[in-house]
């Protein structure tokens, strides 16, 4: 039988999101059974973090959830040091989530000291920063499929390619906007006024960021059945390094023409469309999908 790799997931400033939606991986068996876990704050381990924080032990993969700030201690032993140690022996350091990847919302208290392990938002900084080992799996919280798929791809030894911001192309090249149920809405510019409803885009009026967000949430479904738009959220863009902005349920407009326009559109070529396409008018919908009173 082949050894199983070792994973060592330590926590930086976290609210341990990316712990409980790893949780729901589906296929945690096949992850516990294919790798040993060295220490995670909730799943079987080999050592305690008392044990962890000597530094005496090596792991392959070294996955790191929260923002990272190098003077903050586990058990007497500050962050930079752990990180510094594991990260060296480590062949993968994943970032798991948006905190890890780019510093995320903690980095806003203390932007000086407070980042991701390899980025500040876009600027590489921190312990990683250009490291070829370093994956981000942005998100808030990351997909349990996208570490899943991760963890999948070292374990058969697969290439993992990625994007400028480390993050897996198999998983980021699409937006959120893809296989959105609500592309029809989109295209023709039927506005959703409610959160909740099953009709409606939700881009100018609920500050849908799915055409400007790099994640795969309408393509590979949460628990398998749904996601944000498809119950009426709007995506507000937790996989991108900006995240979070103010104003999240808001769509930003300069004399109502939206401020950020879909990936890849010049301004001016989105609007001549978006004219167009608004003056049209099509009853089908106009109307609920569903006639509750019918
Ligand atoms: S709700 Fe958002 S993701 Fe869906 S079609 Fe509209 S803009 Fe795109």
């Amino acid at each position: 039988m082949k050894p199983r790799l070792k994973v060592l997931w330590l926590q930086g400033v976290t609210c341990n999101g990316n712990t409980h939606s790893f949780l729901n991986y589906p296929h945690l068996l096949y992850v516990l059974e294919t790798f040993e876990f060295l220490y995670h704050s909730l799943l079987p381990s080999t050592y305690t973090l008392e044990e962890i924080s000597t530094c005496v032990h090596e792991c392959d993969i070294l996955i790191f959830e929260g923002a990272y700030d190098p003077r903050m201690e586990r058990v007497g032993t500050s962050l930079e040091t752990l990180v510094g140690h594991y990260g060296s022996h480590a062949k993968y350091v994943i970032a798991a989530g948006s905190c890890a990847s780019f510093g995320g919302m903690f980095k806003h208290s203390d932007p000086e000291h407070i980042t991701g392990l390899g980025f500040d938002e876009k600027e590489p900084k921190g312990p990683f920063a250009s490291s070829p080992k370093l994956i981000n799996l942005s998100g808030c919280p990351m997909h349990p499929e996208w570490m899943g798929y991760t963890l999948r791809m070292i374990a058969d030894n697969k290439p993992i390619a990625v994007d400028e911001l480390h993050r897996p192309k198999e998983l980021y090249s699409y937006l959120a906007h893809h296989g959105c149920t609500r592309n029809e809405y989109f295209e023709w510019k039927v506005d959703s006024d409610h959160f909740g409803t099953k009709e409606g885009c939700l881009f100018y009026k609920q500050g849908c960021r799915g055409p400007m967000t790099h994640a795969s949430c309408n393509k590979i479904l949460w628990n398998d059945v749904s996601s944000k738009t498809r119950v009426g959220t709007p995506c507000f863009g937790c996989t991108e390094p900006d995240f979070p902005r103010i104003n999240m349920f808001e769509t930003k407009t300069n004399m109502s023409i939206p401020q950020d326009v879909p990936v890849g559109i010049s301004k001016r070529s989105y609007l001549t469309m978006a004219g167009i396409a608004k003056s049209f008018h099509i009853p089908r919908l106009e109307k609920r999908l569903i006639d509750d009173d019918a």
